[in-house]
């Protein structure tokens, strides 16, 4: 059985635990409008047209969002677009926090399952962890991933094979750093 310090350790993880998650949620949440906020600036600057250094024709560049180079119907010349600032930022990090906003719920559980299995194995005396524990943590993880992936894949529009790529250069930075010292791995 714990005994009275082990009950108030226990308490304040429980209240740590209970703020982190808040202020989690809070931060991503705002992060995430912050960019929703800007949509509609960067959708205007996108849309805006642009025209041809040499001839002033029209150019339609398939991709706004990143510097492309773009051959002139016109004239052939060769055009270096460098999207605006703010379309720059808002592709650079939008991806980012608006994934991380989808798929906070699922790091939260994860954080919330390490947590148990710490508890459970500090009243056992620390036994080693077991193998279908490490892959109960390893399908979270990879499912945490896959959330992420897919949303940011929406927004920022990369192939799903690079979408899959970054999948599985988690999975491996994750096995590296939590589960290759593992005995029971
Ligand atoms: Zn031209």
């Amino acid at each position: 059985m714990p005994d009275f310090d082990d009950v108030g350790i226990e308490k304040m993880e429980e209240v740590q635990h209970f703020l982190s998650e808040r202020w989690e949620r809070f931060r991503c949440g705002w992060e995430a409008h912050i960019f929703r906020t800007l949509w509609p600036h960067v959708k205007a600057a996108m849309d805006r047209p642009t025209s041809c250094s040499q001839c002033g024709a029209r150019l339609s560049p398939e991709v706004c969002h990143r510097s492309v180079n773009v051959n002139c119907d016109s004239c052939g010349s060769l055009n270096t677009i460098i999207p605006d600032t703010i379309v720059g930022t808002y592709f650079s990090s939008g991806p980012h926090h608006f994934a991380q906003e989808a798929a906070l719920e699922r790091r939260l559980a994860i954080d919330r399952y390490r947590h148990e299995v710490d508890l459970e194995r500090r009243y056992r005396g620390w036994p080693t962890e077991s193998r279908a524990s490490l892959e109960k943590w390893e399908a979270m993880e990879e499912g945490y991933w896959r959330e992420y992936a897919a949303v940011r894949r929406q927004v920022n529009g990369e192939s799903e094979d690079s979408a899959e790529a970054f999948v599985q250069s988690r999975i491996q930075a994750f096995r590296e750093r939590h589960l290759a010292a593992e005995p029971n791995w």
